[in-house]
């Protein structure tokens, strides 16, 4: 049996090899002939969400028996709410997105959506309650309308730009040649990478999952993107439990919690003011990221007056 490999930018893989078929995870392990690493219960039910609250109990993981990677972490998003986790490289944060996929089983621990041990339930139903948006999205040479469509296939065209509208992709659109129908991709018009987190934010708008998890890019962007998918992501937020690995803090501003992981470990947790007035980790990040802001400034400052 080969080796699975789940690649970070997991839906962004999916969608490449799938092309984006509301991310039917099952099929894409039939496509690559290996068994998933975990399976359903028989007969296991569906997830029933009706709040969308996600409860992480304890929870303990090693990709290998030898070493853990999460050392027992609980918190619960509750529904609505906007959890935001923050941490170095190689704490652990990708591996909780994957856990609450349960690509992996914990060790010890549970994960609770609603209610619901998520092994007890079909893995099918699980995903589908949950949106992704990737570090990376993956755009088809096609014209941008359809590429926000894979969010949801039968969508009308009308639903389609109101999801473009609510991701700030509107001015955008507008500067186009044809507009929505400019052919985008590798074949077509090059997008930012801001400019493919706000599509990637319009499919998930159109899905309407009651989960959303956002990996957000790690690469810095100008300030007018930053704006455009923080107001995406605001939108995005305000009616669904949304989940963003935050590399920019000023994403996890108005988090109602922010979770500071260190080695596998919650080494702090609250909100944006209650953290800064701890002055731990957290207060110590934030005077970083300021100082790097404040540097970038003066830096395009003295481009521009060269
Ligand atoms: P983060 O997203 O915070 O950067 P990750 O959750 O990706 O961290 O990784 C946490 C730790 O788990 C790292 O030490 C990483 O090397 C390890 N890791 C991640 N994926 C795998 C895997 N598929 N197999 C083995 N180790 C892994
Ligand atoms: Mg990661």
């Amino acid at each position: 049996m080969m080796q699975i490999f789940i690649p970070l930018n997991f839906l962004g893989f999916v969608y490449r090899e799938m092309k984006g078929s509301l991310a039917n995870i099952e099929k894409m392990f039939s496509l690559l002939e290996v068994k998933p690493a975990v399976e359903d219960a028989p007969g296991a039910p569906e997830l029933r969400v009706t709040e969308g609250r996600i409860e992480f109990d304890d929870v303990h993981f090693g990709y290998r028996p030898d070493r853990e990677i999460l050392g027992g972490i609980t918190f619960t998003v509750q529904p609505r709410q906007k959890l935001a986790i923050v941490g170095a490289s190689g704490a652990g944060k990708s591996t909780l997105f994957k856990l609450l996929f349960r690509f992996y089983d914990t060790t010890g621990g549970r994960i609770l959506v609603d209610g619901q041990d998520i092994r007890t339930v079909s893995q099918e139903s699980l995903r589908r309650a949950i949106g992704v948006v990737p570090q990376d999205t993956v755009l088809f040479n096609q014209s941008l309308l359809e590429n926000v469509r894979y969010g949801r296939v039968d969508a009308t065209d009308a639903e389609v730009m109101a999801a473009i509208r609510h991701a700030q992709l509107a001015g955008f659109v507008q500067q186009l040649p044809e507009g929505a129908h400019t052919l985008v991709g590798e074949r077509g018009l090059k997008l930012s990478g801001g400019e493919r987190q706000r599509v990637a934010i319009a499919r998930a708008l159109l899905k309407h999952p009651p989960i959303m998890v956002f990996d957000e890019a790690t690469s810095s962007l100008d300030s007018h993107s930053e704006r455009g998918i923080l107001e995406a992501l605001r939108q995005v937020a305000r009616e669904q439990t949304t989940l963003v690995i935050a590399h920019r803090l000023s994403t996890v501003v108005d988090a109602d919690t922010i979770l500071v992981l260190d080695e596998g470990r919650i080494v702090e947790q609250g909100s944006h003011a209650r953290l800064l007035a701890q002055d731990g980790h957290y207060a110590a990040l934030w005077r970083l990221q300021q100082e790097e802001r404040g540097r970038a400034e003066i830096d395009a400052v003295q481009e521009m007056s060269s």
